[in-house]
C-alpha cells in the first residue's frame, strides 16, 4: 500500500507550497496534464496554469510535462508553456520516463517530483521510480472511459490507505 501513498497530497496545484518542494530538495517538476492541470474537454492551458508554471520556473525549479497522452495532444498543451521537456505517451506506471527525465535533467531522482491525480499511474509510478510524489485532486469529475474503470479501484485503494491514517480529501495544503 505504500507505493500508492504519496508524499504531497493537495486540492489543487495552485495551493502547492513551493518553498515545500524547494525544502524537499526538488529541483524538477514533471507535471502529468489530463485532469492535473487541465480537464479532459480543454486543449491548452489557461492563464492560472501558464501563471503557475511561470511561479514554479521563477523560484529556480525546472519543469516538464510528463503525460501518457499522445504527442499531439501533450505538444500542443506544452507549446506556450515554455518547459523543458514534453514527454508524451510515458506509460505510466511503468517507471522509464521519470528515469529518463532524472537522465535528462542531470538530477538525482530525489531532486525529481512528479504531481498528477490519478493512484495508478502518477502515484505508483513516481513511487516505483524512486521520486518524490505529489497528488492533486483530479480538476474535473469528467474522466476517459478507460480512467472511469481504474477510479473504481482507486477508491479500494483510499479505503485501505485510509486505515493506514491516509484519507481521500484531507489535504496537506
Ligand atoms: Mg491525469
Amino acid at each position: 500500500m505504500s507505493l500508492f501513498k504519496p508524499d504531497y497530497y493537495v486540492s489543487s496545484y495552485r495551493k502547492i507550497d513551493i518553498d515545500r518542494l524547494k525544502q524537499a530538495g526538488i529541483r524538477l517538476l514533471l507535471c502529468d496534464i489530463d485532469n492535473t492541470l487541465m480537464a479532459y474537454n480543454e486543449k491548452v492551458p489557461n492563464q492560472k496554469v501558464i501563471a503557475f508554471i511561470e511561479k514554479v520556473k521563477a523560484s529556480g525549479i525546472t519543469v516538464a510535462l510528463c503525460s501518457n497522452a499522445t504527442k499531439k495532444r501533450a505538444y500542443r498543451f506544452g507549446e506556450d508553456l515554455h518547459v523543458s521537456q514534453v514527454y508524451y505517451l510515458s506509460c505510466k506506471p511503468m517507471p522509464f520516463r521519470f528515469w529518463k527525465a532524472v537522465k535528462d535533467h542531470h538530477c538525482q531522482k530525489n531532486e525529481v517530483a512528479i504531481l498528477g491525480d490519478q493512484l495508478f499511474t502518477d502515484v505508483l509510478g513516481g513511487n516505483l521510480a524512486g521520486i518524490y510524489v505529489i497528488l492533486t485532486a483530479p480538476i474535473s469529475k469528467v474522466d476517459r472511459s478507460t480512467t472511469k474503470f481504474t477510479r473504481k479501484f482507486e477508491n479500494f485503494v483510499f479505503r485501505r490507505l485510509a486505515k493506514k491514517g491516509f484519507q481521500k480529501g484531507v489535504y496537506d495544503d
